[in-house]
């Protein structure tokens, strides 16, 4: 499922990439995840999303905040530097 954020700025509504936000990214571990869940429960963006069986990220809309990091009982989870070219 894609989800874009529309926010209401004034009068308007404007589609915000959240993922340009991002200074920091969430890789998973597919092999320590234990499929609970969690991560895309907590995420506030909606951004984890299950395809082929497996938990993960939309980077267009994560903001990289973190806290499927933190939530993943599994340690399966980590930060790490966004690079941008
Ligand atoms: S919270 Fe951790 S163990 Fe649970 S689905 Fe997400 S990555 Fe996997
Ligand atoms: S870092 Fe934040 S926005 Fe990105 S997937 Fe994890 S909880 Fe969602």
């Amino acid at each position: 499922m894609k989800i874009e954020w529309i926010a209401p700025i004034g009068k308007d509504r404007y589609i915000i990439k959240t993922g340009e936000w991002r200074y920091q990214k969430p890789e998973r571990n597919q092999e320590k995840c234990k499929k609970c869940g969690t991560c895309l429960i907590y995420c506030p963006t909606g951004s984890v999303y299950i395809e082929d069986d497996e938990y993960r990220t939309d980077y267009e809309f994560c903001k990289g905040c973190g806290i499927c990091a933190s939530e993943c009982r599994a340690d399966a989870i980590i930060m790490v530097e966004e690079v941008r070219e």
